[in-house]
């Protein structure tokens, strides 16, 4: 496809919309604390999460219309029975030319050679603390050698860059800011921290975990922490693939660069913004932190062809929202983090 027959997703505020994040699950084999409350979630039935065929069809036309990377996610992707054929399925797609996965590592072991074959070029893996027996207490199923196990197999498997994503919460991993951030030291991993994001019902569970009643940390302060113990951190953005949301930075000397993600304390965060969020039941969400969702699967399942889907999609960029209102205590309710993906 040559590049003049693109006629690219630009929303209303300028932004030129290149990435899809698809959840292709809502179910998971961990429970994290931040991620998945401990509210009733009724998982999706069968026939309400897209099938492969439905995913191919939405990713065929945003393909057509300048998405060129593709992030796989869930609840946990590789739960999704089939999800390295997804990849190879996916793979075929003319124009995209990047599809990376964030998941967990459970299931890494056995699957990181299987996915990199299939076509997937990278990786990000989640990892709060390197306390077994905290890993245990934040995932609640998860199991911290697994996971190491995981990373190292998909290093083996040459998904790369590598990277390792912390979610920081005062009071629960703090503490370990910096031997999470001294892993970049040692091996060629990114190393990405998190700001808490908050979702809902009237904020009733927001930042509140195992009785810390306000685990919100943002992420100026663990910036602060490591300067304090490494020297001042040197910017490198330029220096990693698929930077995305994160402000990136290096230890003098270090093998990989610290990330930070900001989405509540930085200001321009959203501005920055070019992707899109595809749910597993088939709704296009244009912002995390928005309850605003446009259904593709109805339409689709009534016999919407491309040109129709292509149409809609157009449309739905148009209502974008400029930024999200957290700040301003409007916050996500309609679904939780697990439900989107990150
Ligand atoms: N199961 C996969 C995993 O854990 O990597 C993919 C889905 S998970 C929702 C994607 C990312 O979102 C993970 O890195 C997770 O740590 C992060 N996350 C989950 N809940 C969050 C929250 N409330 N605020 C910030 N990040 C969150
Ligand atoms: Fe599952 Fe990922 Fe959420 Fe943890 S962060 S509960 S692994 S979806």
């Amino acid at each position: 496809m040559t590049a003049e027959r693109i006629s690219p997703l630009i929303d209303p505020f300028n932004r030129r919309i290149t990435y899809l994040r698809i959840s292709v699950t809502d179910r998971c084999n961990l429970r994290c604390r931040y991620c998945m409350p401990d509210i009733h979630i009724r998982f999706l039935p069968r026939e309400k999460v897209l099938t492969f065929e439905e995913v191919e069809t939405i990713v065929r036309v945003m393909a057509r219309t300048g998405v060129k990377s593709l992030r796989l996610t869930g609840g946990e992707p590789t739960v999704r029975t089939g999800i390295v054929d997804l990849v190879a399925r996916l793979r075929a797609i003319p124009g995209i030319e990047d599809i990376a996965m964030t998941t967990n590592g459970m299931l890494l072991p056995k699957l990181a050679e299987p996915l990199k074959a299939a076509g997937l070029n990278r990786i990000n893996i989640s990892l709060d603390t390197l306390k077994p027996e905290r890993f245990k207490f934040i995932t609640q199923f998860g199991d911290f050698n697994t996971v190491w196990e995981g990373i190292l197999a998909a290093e083996a498997a040459g998904l790369a860059p590598i990277k390792l994503n912390a979610v920081v919460m005062k009071g629960v991993n703090d503490d370990e800011v910096i031997d999470l951030a001294a892993l970049t030291l040692e091996h060629p991993w990114h190393v990405r921290f998190i700001e808490w994001m908050p979702f809902g019902e009237d904020g009733a569970e927001v930042y509140r975990l195992d009785g810390i009643p306000n685990a919100f940390m943002p992420l100026t302060r663990v910036k602060a922490r490591l300067e304090e113990a490494f020297g001042p951190l040197e910017p490198a953005d330029a220096e990693v693939r698929g930077n995305g949301p994160a402000r990136s930075f290096k230890i003098r000397g270090a093998k990989a660069t610290i990330g930070f993600i900001r989405p509540i304390t930085e200001e321009h965060f959203c501005a920055r913004c070019n992707k899109v969020r595809l749910t597993a039941d088939g709704k296009l969400r244009l912002c995390l932190l928005t309850d605003h969702e446009i259904d593709l699967m109805g339409p689709l399942r009534a016999g919407l062809d491309e040109a129709g889907l292509e149409a809609l999609l157009r449309a739905a960029i148009q209502t974008k929202p400029e930024r999200h209102l957290v700040n301003e205590g409007i916050i996500p309710n309609l679904r939780r983090m697990i439900q989107i993906g990150g």
